[in-house]
């Protein structure tokens, strides 16, 4: 039986056992895909032990993607660009670390909302993690012009100044003015998440056609993109970036490419409704 793993601190709100054990039944392989709890102390000595264990891979999640890309004996470009790793392969008595984040932001937006590609400039609100992996999707896809804004600024002028070419810092209070010159926002914050959670921007100021794509998946309809939904902008929620970035893994340690697929969201969208109830 082929083994793969999600390791992370805590782990247990963690939606990738449901998602990869759905797509393991639905191709009949003979395989497991397991929370593992790995403290930040004992992450090291997990990751160097990979070679000698059970596992073909796994995916880290918060707080061990950077700490992993720095472990790692190979990383794939999108993690050098980025600065961490989420997915793991053992090969040959070697770990290899990759970055799919930014594929599944940009995959899902091929989806849902392919015009992405065309516009001339994108707003990013934030500059964690997760706008790291947006940024690189962006530069990746040639857009013209990446406008980051963030509640602390240095934080903003930090990512602009790591990814250079096309990319801008801003503080937040300039955002209103800037949507009106993106044809695409993209909230990579953590506002909107939870029972109380507002909106980052208001889209007052959007242009007709303007595409904006929450990464918040809890709730999914966040109040930013109930807001772009009344004023008859395309909204993307952030439940598709989770399900394309999980798919390169399931391949690498399976054997075979999951399809992203309408079967796929409504299971875990279930498991979603499910914990809400329960929570
Ligand atoms: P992170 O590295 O901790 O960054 C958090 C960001 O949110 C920072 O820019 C922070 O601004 C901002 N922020 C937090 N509270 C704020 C507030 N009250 N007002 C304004 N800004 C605030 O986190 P991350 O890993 O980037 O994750 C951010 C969000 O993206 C989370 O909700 C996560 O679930 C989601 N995400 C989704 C996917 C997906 O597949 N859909 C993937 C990755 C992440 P400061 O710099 O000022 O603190």
């Amino acid at each position: 039986m082929t083994e793969a793993f999600v390791a992370g601190w805590p782990i247990a709100h963690s939606l990738s056992p449901k998602l990869h054990g759905f797509w393991l039944e639905r191709s009949r392989i003979d395989g497991r895909y397991s929370p593992v709890a790995v403290t930040p102390e004992e992450f090291p000595a997990f990751l160097r032990g990979l070679p000698a264990g059970r596992f073909a891979g796994g995916n880290v999640t918060i707080p061990h993607k950077e700490a992993a890309f720095a472990l790692c004996d190979e990383t794939d470009a999108a993690a050098r660009a980025i600065g961490a790793v989420n997915t793991l392969e053992v090969r040959g008595g070697r770990v290899l670390g990759s970055n799919t984040d930014a594929h599944g932001f940009s995959a899902n937006l091929d989806a849902l909302a392919p015009r992405w590609r065309n516009v001339a400039a994108a707003l990013v609100i934030g500059a964690g993690g997760a706008a790291r992996a947006v940024v690189h999707a962006l530069q990746t896809a040639g857009i013209g012009r990446i406008v980051i804004v963030n509640r602390t600024f240095e934080r903003a002028q930090r990512l602009a100044g790591h990814f250079g070419s096309r990319t801008e810092a801003h503080p937040m209070e300039q955002a209103g003015r800037l949507l009106a010159q993106c044809g695409l926002v993209v909230n990579t914050t953590s506002v909107g998440m939870g029972k109380d959670g507002g909106a980052p921007v208001s889209l007052e100021n959007a242009a007709p056609g303007t595409i904006v794509n929450d990464l918040v998946y809890v709730p999914l309809q966040t109040l930013l993109l109930a807001e772009a939904s009344a004023r008859g902008l395309p909204a993307v929620d952030g439940l598709g970036m989770l399900l394309h970035q999980a798919a390169p893994g399931f391949e690498k340690w399976f054997g075979v490419r999951p399809d992203v697929d309408a079967e796929t969201r409504n299971h875990v969208l279930a498991e979603l409704a499910r914990r809400q109830a329960a929570s």
